[in-house]
């Protein structure tokens, strides 16, 4: 088959089963398949494909039509201009996510050296990108990523190598200023920071079946809802918040992601434990996404 019936044929496959992106899905994965960019894919469209690049195309094609993540296929996913190593042991990071990083970042934006801890990383993305954005800023970062699944961590680990520490050949050094830590929540962690950051796990799990295919049955369930009796969705937010005081620094800044009618559940959590300047601020699409506070207690 020539390239662009191979994109057109797998475009109908895709939206025939339902997903909406098929064209984008198509293309992407004719480009991963073919390892050609885009633009040298538009120059040999007319010509045959390679029977090996065809049966790896309909593969991806097949895995996708099945619901399958396309970031999950590919084994990456962009995020704040990043490329994010993922697999299934990690939520695919997601847009809403990316404006998180973006309050984290204008909190300490004047700040030279920041302690930061990212509770529930998954992937390592919020906190990777904290400390790469700060970097190329001129600003520092002492940074901990935190996640009680060790395969996440793995994933984090080498998301923090590739992205922060590209020239690092040896395997026994440690990653300059970033530190991995297995920890359910803070049950590991035992040093103060000046910011905390989290998405945790917020979905009600009464919610779970309800949602799309590719996160139902194939993100893990452990980063959706964390915990099956997570009925009300703010099981996390309440055990950080709880505890965060013993874990920030005087003046320690909390910046979380939330579902989108959990803001006003949280702020209450946040005041009921000596938090001040709660902002919750909403996403690109108008929803509740953000809760920023400061710590003001003992
Ligand atoms: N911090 C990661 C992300 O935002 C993982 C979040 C999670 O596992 N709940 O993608």
């Amino acid at each position: 088959m020539k390239y662009y019936e191979l994109l057109n044929y797998g475009k109908e496959l895709l939206e025939r089963g339902g997903i909406e992106t098929g064209e984008y899905d198509a293309r992407e994965l004719l480009i991963f398949a073919s390892k050609k960019p885009l633009e040298e894919l538009l120059m040999i469209y007319r010509e045959d494909a390679p029977e090996e690049i065809a049966s790896l195309y309909k593969k991806y094609l097949d895995q996708r039509s099945r619901r399958y993540p396309l970031q999950y296929i590919m084994g990456y996913s962009y995020f704040y201009g990043y490329r994010f190593l993922v697999d299934e042991a990690v939520l695919v990071p997601r847009p809403e996510t990316e404006e998180v990083v973006h309050e984290a970042l204008k909190m300490t934006e004047n700040v030279e050296s920041v302690k930061a801890l990212d509770l529930c990383t998954g992937s390592g993305c919020m906190g990777i990108t904290f400390y790469l954005e700060r970097k190329s800023a001129g600003l520092k970062t002492h940074l901990t990523l935190a996640d009680i699944s060790k395969d996440a961590l793995g994933i984090a680990e080498n998301n923090a190598i590739n992205l922060a520490c590209p020239d690092m050949k040896d395997p026994d050094k440690k990653i300059e200023d970033i530190l991995i830590k297995e920890s359910d929540i803070f049950s590991n962690i035992d040093e103060t920071y000046d910011i905390i950051i989290s998405n945790p796990p917020y979905i009600k799990s009464g919610d779970i079946n309800g949602l799309m295919p590719e996160v139902r049955e194939y993100e893990p369930r452990l980063a959706l809802d964390g915990t099956p009796d997570n009925s009300d969705g703010l099981t996390f937010y309440r055990k950080i918040i709880n505890e965060a005081g013993r874990f920030l620094n005087e003046n320690g800044k909390i910046c979380f992601e939330i579902g989108h009618d959990e803001g006003e559940a949280v702020r209450r959590l946040l005041v009921d434990n000596s938090f001040t300047d709660i902002k919750v601020m909403k996403d690109i699409n108008g929803r509740d996404r953000i809760v920023t506070a400061v710590f003001n207690g003992e």
